[in-house]
């Protein structure tokens, strides 16, 4: 059985046209939803992975 990580990850990010994005290296937010693309069912990571708590700066 594994050990729960939540609340123990920390967000390694280099999107820096995000508003929560730090100095292009992480995420100063606690916890982040990913999610994918809305109707998009490529299996590909760029379309199957998104951070859905982007936010533009
Ligand atoms: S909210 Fe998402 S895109 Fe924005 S800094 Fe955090 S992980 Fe990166």
């Amino acid at each position: 059985m594994s050990k729960s990580k939540v609340g123990c990850q920390t967000i390694g990010c280099r999107v820096t046209s995000c508003a929560y994005n730090k100095s292009g290296q992480s995420c100063d937010l606690d916890r982040i939803e990913v999610e994918p693309m809305s109707g998009c069912h490529t299996g590909e990571a760029c379309d199957e992975s998104l951070c859905g708590s982007y936010k533009t700066r």
